[in-house]
């Protein structure tokens, strides 16, 4: 972990308060539900126990082709969790205070269930909601995200992908896995 992402996480403290109201939240449900008696079923659905989160972009362009480009490239396996943030982590760096908390306490809420095995961040190039600021700008932003996340779960692994648009009026995208 170099210096500069220590000095974010003192930063983005937002998300201390965000993983504790994660884990409080479980205990309350875990509560609750055993309380709920359900009576009729409409739909049945395949058990699923995804492996892995993919937080991405909720960018339209690119919502099959990440996926596939994942599955093949960062070995995600099955069906993951997909956690859709506009601009990808653009709201969990640069959010007001309170939109930080927010989206960590969305994150946690997935990170936090069991055999969670890696977490993919990915964002990509001609983003609405980064605007006119530069691909370095957005590639750190995933690089605080996941400082922050190795920090709390040691064991997982996070892996960033950033798509190059490598032209414009063709739409040509180009992934890359960030180190
Ligand atoms: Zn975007």
């Amino acid at each position: 972990m170099n210096k500069k992402i220590k000095i974010s996480l003192v930063n983005h403290f937002c998300f201390i308060i965000a993983y504790y109201m994660v884990k409080i939240a479980i205990k309350i449900e875990k509560a609750r539900i055993k309380k709920i008696k359900i009576e009729n079923q409409y739909f049945v659905v395949k058990k699923s126990k995804p492996k892995d989160i993919i937080i991405r972009c909720t960018e339209s362009r690119l919502s099959k082709i990440f996926i596939m480009w994942m599955k093949e490239n960062v070995e995600i396996k099955g069906s993951p969790y997909l956690i859709y943030i506009p601009g990808s982590v653009h709201d969990v760096v640069n959010g007001l205070f309170f939109i930080r908390i927010y989206w960590w306490y969305r994150i946690f809420t997935f990170a936090e269930k069991k055999n969670i095995n890696k977490i993919a961040i990915c964002n990509h190039e001609d983003c609405l909601i980064y605007g006119n600021e530069t691909k370095e700008k957005q590639i750190n932003d995933m690089r605080i995200v996941k400082a922050i996340l190795n920090h709390i779960y040691k064991k997982l692994l996070i892996d960033i992908v950033f798509a190059d648009l490598i032209n414009k009026e063709e739409e040509k995208f180009d992934f890359r896995i960030i180190n």
